[in-house]
């Protein structure tokens, strides 16, 4: 279960969100979708989930009934959060090979050869690789992080063609079976959304949450009408 409650995030003393109210919580092996517009706050929300030092971050952050606000990245990771980054840093001097060798052999996982990344386990992580290459191995990273409840996925989707996206969206589905995990992801596409299990959905817009509702509702109005219908429609569940 994981909630943010009256959050707030400030960059470098800019407020980026104000007062902002989610309950994340779904059912096993479902999702939670964020969407919103380019700059509207969404990686901010899940950036300061996690804790990065970059947010400044006031109100609470709540997962399974206890406040997080003042635990540590690590610490958040070992109470069962992860996160994939929407532009994952390329780690010079890293090859999957060395994160590997950090893993017990009855810990070791097969899921190289599914995510078809074996023939970039040499190579330093993210460096010159494609987008898909850096989705995929990505996910790979966090498979190996086992005790994981909630994923909070930023835009998985985003530089993915469509053979790529099928494999990740698969891949985002067993893992939420396979931990029995939550997750919350952000997407531009509905696309993905044919593949996955969403069961909520929230649109952001300029900072503040405007809507609440069905998923695959909320998405077509989106498609049909923009983001910035959202800011007035009748048609979904309002969150005021
Ligand atoms: P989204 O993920 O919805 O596209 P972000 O959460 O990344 O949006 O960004 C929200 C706002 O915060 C944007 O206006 C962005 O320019 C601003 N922002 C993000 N990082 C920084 C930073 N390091 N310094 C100043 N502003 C930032
Ligand atoms: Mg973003």
């Amino acid at each position: 279960m994981l909630q943010i409650k009256n959050f707030s995030v400030e960059i470098e003393n800019r407020k980026i969100l104000q007062n902002i109210t989610i309950d994340f919580s779904v059912k096993a092996g479902r999702l939670f979708v964020l969407f919103g517009p380019n700059g509207s706050g969404k990686s901010t929300i899940l950036g300061g989930i996690m804790g990065f030092s970059k947010y400044k971050v006031s109100g609470d952050i709540i997962l399974n009934n206890e406040k997080i606000n003042e635990l540590s990245i690590d610490e958040r990771v070992k109470k069962g959060l992860a996160y994939m980054y929407q532009n994952p840093p390329k780690l010079k001097g890293i090859t999957l090979e060395n994160i590997r060798e950090e893993i017990p052999p009855n810990e070791q996982n097969s899921d190289a050869k599914d995510l078809s990344i074996e023939n970039l386990q040499q190579r330093d992580i993210n460096v010159g690789f494609s987008g898909g290459e850096t989705k995929r191995t990505e996910l790979y990273t966090l498979s190996l992080l086992r005790n994981t409840k909630i994923f909070l996925f930023d835009e998985p989707d985003s530089g993915v063609d469509v053979d790529n996206l099928k494999i990740v969206a698969r891949y985002i589905k067993r893992m939420l079976v396979t931990n029995n995990a939550t997750g919350v992801i952000i997407t531009h596409n509905g696309e993905i959304l044919k593949y996955l299990d969403a069961e909520r959905s929230a649109v952001i817009y300029n900072g503040k949450i405007v809507c609440e509702g069905d998923p695959k509702t909320v998405w077509n109005c989106i498609r049909k009408e923009g983001y910035k219908s959202c800011v007035n429609c009748k048609e979904v569940e309002k969150n005021d």
